[in-house]
């Protein structure tokens, strides 16, 4: 396989080819060898990777890397978004939500579990995202290029494998982003999917009407909104209220899309002079 960091590497379609034919062994090798919850920053180097990861000329194909909390948009579209599954029980009962409701959302992969419970996304993918949440949940900013690009290559290969459509997302787990993170996804042709708002589980664990009223007070057009199909037991405290927050923000007159879908209704406005485009959050005293 040629080599991805020399300037003579091919175009990134073939270039993602070429790791899908090294990742059927690499994912043979390391299946069940390795622990899924990997500590943060777990001994690896640079914590300030630099974003160009080599000396010679970076061409790495595209030359920028979208990164989007939301979506600048006049349109009443809400991306719904899970991270860290599939996982039993958890999964199942989103997608059991979900399909009830009608409502499409992302869901943000972990590669190794996805390899581990393929059976729970089975036939259950079809109106939804996959994007790639690492194959590990390894925190990419505390990776080697080399050892993101792994990470990102797996997982890659795992969802396409699995779920049948080739991701164009990248959640970095943490939200952590560093150089390696965005040199990593450019060569993917990926995005930078963050959130504009998550549930606040361990706030409103005990007060589930609240969470639900959070949401939804909270929820504008082109809110990227963030959940998980498991961790902690208090997390389920949003999905048990996924029914009336759905409902909240349709009743609202929000409809449901994925986070490609919702970056396709992007309408960014023009700025007035002077503005630098800090337009929801406060700027800095
Ligand atoms: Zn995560």
């Amino acid at each position: 396989m040629d080599d991805p960091r020399s300037p003579a590497a091919p175009g990134r379609r073939a270039f993602i080819k070429g790791f899908g034919l090294a990742a059927a062994g690499a994912v043979t090798l390391g299946a069940g060898a390795e622990a899924v919850d990997a500590v943060v920053g777990s001994g690896n180097p640079p914590s300030s990777a630099m974003a160009v990861p080599i000396a010679g000329p970076w061409r790495p194909g595209s030359a920028h890397v979208d990164v989007v909390w939301g979506v600048d948009t006049a349109q009443k579209l809400v991306a719904l978004t899970f991270d860290d599954g599939p996982m039993h029980n958890w999964t199942p009962m989103v997608h059991d939500i979900l399909d009830a409701e009608r409502v499409k959302a992302t869901f943000f992969l972990v590669g190794e579990r996805l390899v581990r419970h393929a059976r729970l996304v089975h036939g259950r993918m079809d109106r939804h995202e996959a994007g790639n949440h690492t194959w590990q949940h390894q925190d990419l900013s505390r990776l080697s290029d080399e050892r993101a690009l792994e990470q990102l290559r797996r997982a890659h290969n795992a969802i396409g494998r699995i779920v049948g459509k080739e991701p164009r997302l990248l959640r970095p787990p943490f939200g952590h982003l560093g150089g390696t993170t965005l040199s990593a996804a450019c060569r993917f042709e990926y995005d930078i999917a963050l959130w504009s708002i998550k549930m606040l589980e361990k706030t409103y664990e005990d007060d589930p009407p609240a969470l639900v009223d959070y949401i939804v007070g909270n929820t504008g057009p082109g809110t990227i909104l963030l959940a998980h199909d498991t961790g902690h037991h208090d997390r389920l405290v949003a999905l048990r209220n996924l029914v009336p927050m759905i409902r909240g923000l349709r009743a609202k007159g929000f409809e449901f899309v994925t986070v490609s879908e919702l970056m396709s209704a992007s309408q960014a406005p023009p700025r007035p002079p002077g503005d630098v485009g800090l337009r929801r959050a406060a700027p800095p005293a």
